[in-house]
């Protein structure tokens, strides 16, 4: 299967927050042949192990399987679903969006309304809908028919988006993040040759608070961590160059902090050591590569650094467009550039 194949496989499939078991059999069947084993953790987390010609130093790749979404909160009595978010989702993005609600008796689709525009006063107009005023719509005429069809209360709810092809090797899809980093994981793992034992962890619920990292990076211990994902690239009309220096296309990114907008609190500060190593690598191997402050987020790198006594660890990204929307846009090129990075580290020798 070609990245592109692999990457609309897991971008299509459903897996919010807590909810990731469907992304994790389509890892799990991709790799079954090609690591020394696989087991899913308490959490859920997937620990693919590859062994290399040697244990030490342990390497642990994360990429975390979870995509924001909703979850249903209520059924009124008119069959209509109230729902709640999971993960970091504008309110403007839901509107008119048609929803998979992953029932107890198979998927159940709907659409997310709210009051007509032509029912609106004069100021509500001007101002964004906010997501607990909006609702469910699945055709149910009361609460006992929604019941019959299969939804209940927690049920997770996935957008519906197919994944799309723009120009010059763009794609366009739902959960690039972090999907777009469990193809690129997978790849790395079928086709390297570790010098020494590397942990693939395809994490659970790090769009709710880095919980999968966590746990699995506590209970493997490694000796360098790090986490592949998307990173914010505005490089596009109505935000200036200074405020997104990350490109699409230009190369996946090397990260050297990233944390709260005001203070970079709660974050990651790259090992300077690891940092490194991996800018003299894609020199080197004449890969194009970017280097990142990125303000306004973290990722499970954050959870691994901090963990038992601290574990030297950086980031890999793909620059993405549009980062928590439900149609984000990231180029191949950038994925197939991380593959080999990311295939070249692990088969050289690296001490922390
Ligand atoms: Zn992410």
């Amino acid at each position: 299967m070609s990245l592109f194949e692999l990457l609309k496989r897991l971008s299509e499939a459903p897996g919010v927050s807590g909810f990731e078991y469907s992304v994790s059999n389509i890892i799990r069947d991709e790799l079954k042949n090609h690591v020394n084993s696989i087991q899913t953790d308490k959490l859920g987390n997937l620990i693919c192990v590859k062994e290399g010609l040697k244990e030490k130093p342990t390497l642990m790749i994360a990429a975390h399987m979870d995509e924001i979404g909703l979850i249903v909160k209520h059924v009124d009595e008119k069959g209509f679903l109230r729902f709640a978010k999971l993960g970091g989702i504008s309110d403007h993005l839901l509107l008119g969006s048609r929803v998979a609600i992953h029932t107890r008796k198979g998927i159940v689709y709907g659409v997310i309304g709210c009051k007509p525009i032509h029912l609106m006063r004069e100021e509500e107009r001007k101002q964004l809908v906010p997501y607990d005023k909006m609702f469910i719509d699945i055709g149910a005429k009361s609460r006992e028919e929604a019941e019959e069809f299969g939804v209940r209360v927690g049920d997770p709810i996935t957008l519906e988006r197919n994944l799309i092809q723009l120009k010059n090797n763009l794609v366009c899809g739902k959960a690039f993040d972090d999907r777009v980093g469990c193809a690129i994981l997978i790849e790395v793992l079928k086709n390297s040759k570790p010098k020494s034992r590397v942990y693939g962890v395809f994490t659970v619920q790090e769009e709710v608070g880095l919980r999968g990292a966590t746990v699995s990076a506590f209970s493997l211990n490694p000796d360098v961590g790090i986490a592949i994902d998307v990173t914010t690239s505005a490089d596009h009309p109505e935000v200036s160059e200074h405020e997104s220096p990350v490109k699409v296309g230009l190369g996946p990114a090397i990260l050297v902090a990233d944390g709260r907008r005001d203070s970079l609190a709660g974050g990651l500060i790259s090992n300077i050591n690891l940092r490194n190593k991996l800018i003299e690598l894609a020199e080197r191997l004449k890969i194009p590569y970017q280097v990142e402050v990125a303000e306004g987020g973290t990722t499970d790198a954050t959870a691994i650094h901090l963990t038992q006594k601290g574990i030297p660890s950086c980031v890999l990204s793909i620059p993405t467009r549009y980062v928590h929307s439900f149609s984000e846009v990231l180029s191949l090129k950038d994925a197939e550039n991380l593959v080999k990075l990311l295939t070249a580290f692990v088969e050289e020798e690296f001490s922390p």
